[in-house]
């Protein structure tokens, strides 16, 4: 019997249970459009609040992985390691990480995100540059991967589309944190790829969906265990998201900020934490024996230059222009700029990444409703983070926007993004914590 989709919110609301059946129906009814997004909704809401058992987390899990095409990439002669990060403000990471990683020999078959909530996503980034496409289908993501070393794709029609609606459904409806939801986005999409190994970046702090240390554990674990059961070798470093990372939040600005690290200049934190997650990745991916050498061959594929060409070769087998890696101010970028000034003197102390991931929506880099297109050019450019000295008047942050009445709407949060303080302060440990 067709389940009553009003009857499955309202158990979800009452806090039941869904059986194996009804949540295989429900993930195929929302894909193909027989559940609407306005019930759909209220069912992640009641989700968001009430949680979903271990006994419903897994056919959650398995319905979003098979909703579509599994990848086959058994014809390539290399282990296929992937890394997703949990969100965050200015994490690029994916960006300059994948090419490295590749020009070291293991394949990355990466099915990334847009941005959700507060927090930016590899996809629109990546669309800042003109031609670049982000959909492919199951063999032509092989077939890049193949030729090129990685893939950086999203959820299309054909493979995972329920995590394709689920996510865009989530991202304006206020359905973001939750670990099973987060979980079952992450580890349907990284299933879908065929994978030998994940590195996962889970975000701690002010600026992440779980802020808090226990929470965010919880959520490693949990994806842990999901790779586990299907023997998938899952490593999750808990990061530290107090703060954005590195020094621009958009999505041009934030791909031209990867292309430096590629070329040797990029900013301390991101470099940092590039190293440390790939090292775990190129060791999982048998490329390297221990961390340490890990790091090195890295390092050795931004002094030779190989990472910037496998990343050019990505650009141009997905559709992309190319010379915007070689001439990054080529990428879009908002007219107008507007600078956010220090009061007092100090130290910064808290330079709040939830704020600023919130502005950087309002400012239009990220969306408030499905429809919504991303402004590609919009970008906060970070001149003082945590621990730096500030006097009065020193510019905190540059913006660039597009529409004033915009950036009226973002400037109140960003005026209180920044705290300064008398006394000074560390910047904090970008590694909290490493979950296996
Ligand atoms: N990344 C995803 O793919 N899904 C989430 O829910 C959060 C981060």
């Amino acid at each position: 019997m067709t389940p009553s989709i009003v009857e499955l919110i309202g158990r979800k609301r009452d806090g039941h249970q869904l059986t194996p059946d009804e949540i295989r129906w429900l993930i195929a009814a929302y894909t193909d459009g027989r559940v609407p997004d306005h019930q759909m909704a209220p069912l992640l809401m009641a989700i968001v609040l009430n949680g979903l058992s271990d006994v419903e987390l897994g056919p959650w899990t398995e319905a979003m992985l098979h909703s579509g095409d599994v990848a086959d990439l058994s014809h390539i002669p290399k282990l296929k390691i992937d890394k997703h990060s949990t969100g965050g403000v200015g994490d690029k990471i994916s960006l300059p990480l994948a090419p490295m990683v590749a020009a070291c020999g293991v394949a990355v078959p990466m099915m990334s995100g847009r941005g959700l909530g507060h927090t930016g996503g590899t996809l629109d980034k990546l669309e800042s540059i003109p031609g670049f496409r982000t959909q492919l289908d199951k063999d032509e993501f092989a077939a890049v991967l193949e030729k090129t070393g990685f893939v950086m794709a999203g959820q299309s029609p054909t493979m995972v589309p329920a995590d394709r609606k689920i996510y865009a459904l989530r991202d304006v409806t206020g359905t973001v944190p939750s670990i099973p939801l987060i979980s079952s986005s992450i580890m349907s999409k990284k299933l879908a790829e065929d994978l030998d190994g994940l590195v996962l970046d889970v975000k701690v702090g002010l600026g992440a969906f779980m802020p808090g240390i226990e929470d965010a554990r919880r959520l490693a674990e949990t994806m842990v265990g999901i790779g586990r059961s299907h023997d998938t070798p899952v490593v999750a470093y808990l990061t530290c998201m107090d703060q954005p990372l590195g020094n621009e939040v958009g999505n041009a600005n934030e791909l031209a900020e990867s292309i430096a690290v590629l070329r040797g200049d990029g900013p301390e934190d991101v470099v940092e934490l590039t190293l440390t997650l790939g090292a775990e990745m190129l060791v999982l991916g048998g490329a390297a024996p221990t961390l340490e050498d890990a790091r090195q061959r890295l390092n050795d594929t931004i002094e030779d230059g190989s990472a910037l060409a496998t990343l050019r070769d990505v650009v141009v087998a997905q559709g992309g222009d190319p010379d915007v890696i070689d001439d990054p101010t080529l990428l879009p970028r908002a007219e107008h700029t507007e600078v956010i000034a220090a009061s007092q003197s100090g130290y910064v102390a808290r330079c709040d990444a939830l704020a600023i991931g919130q502005a950087a929506v309002r400012l239009g880099a990220g969306r408030t409703d499905i429809a919504d297109a991303v402004d590609h050019g919009v970008a906060i450019t970070l001149h003082a983070k945590i621990g730096d000295a500030v006097h009065p008047g020193d510019p905190l942050a540059t913006v660039r926007f597009t529409e004033q009445e915009r950036f009226e709407r973002a400037a109140d949060l960003l005026a209180s993004a920044w705290h300064v303080d008398r006394t000074p302060t560390e910047s904090p440990s970008l590694v909290i914590d490493v979950v296996r």
